[in-house]
């Protein structure tokens, strides 16, 4: 067994202990029982070195998955998906996320659609929207979520947001950065985020 894979089946358990101490993320949708080993290859970013120093304050709850994530974090896939017109580069710079589970995740499954992200502080992550409807968990820091329609929270670990489908959303971090892990259910799995027009 390579040591990516040992590194992500760890990941993998933890997330599914995180699961089941969140009851939101059991109300949100069932463990899939479709997940195989898809061994992506990794994408190394320069969030790694930030999330690696930095990789907030975690509860007693959320410090396993927490660990596990920077433990796998220079085998991950990640991803920016925005570009420097949309987001800055200073954003593109300390934020990133990877799919441990999905349609083109580190572990496919066609049921679930479950990513990671990370912010360092002072990000602005503007108004965006998506079809699956999606439930944000924070494992460590802190971030202000805004959603249109809603009042806006300020969430640190063990937080959760519910997102329905296409209604634009919107998060920052101010002094400390935010580690998120995220749930995604229903159609278009495996399309990405998108700015709000
Ligand atoms: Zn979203």
């Amino acid at each position: 067994m390579t040591t990516a894979r040992a590194t992500f089946d760890k990941l993998l358990a933890a997330a599914h202990e995180w699961y089941m101490a969140l009851p939101a993320m059991q109300e949100f949708a069932d463990w899939p029982d479709d997940l195989t080993w898809a061994g992506r290859p990794p994408v190394p970013q320069s969030v790694i070195a930030h999330l690696t120093k930095d990789p907030g304050t975690a509860n007693d709850t959320s410090r396993s998955l927490r660990d596990a994530l920077l433990a796998t974090a220079p085998f991950a896939e990640w991803r920016l998906t925005y570009t420097e017109d949309e987001v800055g580069c200073d954003f593109l710079k300390r934020f990133g996320w990877f799919e441990l589970a999905g349609p083109t995740g580190h572990f496919h499954s066609q049921q679930i659609r479950m990513t990671v992200g990370y912010w360092g502080p002072g990000l602005d992550y503007g108004r965006h929207q998506h079809e699956p409807e999606e439930l944000y968990t924070i494992v460590s820091g802190a971030g202000e979520f805004r959603l249109d329609g809603a009042e806006t929270l300020t969430l640190g670990p063990g937080g959760t947001r519910f997102h329905p489908s296409e209604q634009p959303h919107a998060l920052s971090t101010s002094d400390k950065p935010l580690l998120v892990f995220v749930l995604w259910r229903g159609d278009g799995l495996a399309a990405d985020p998108r700015m709000t027009a």
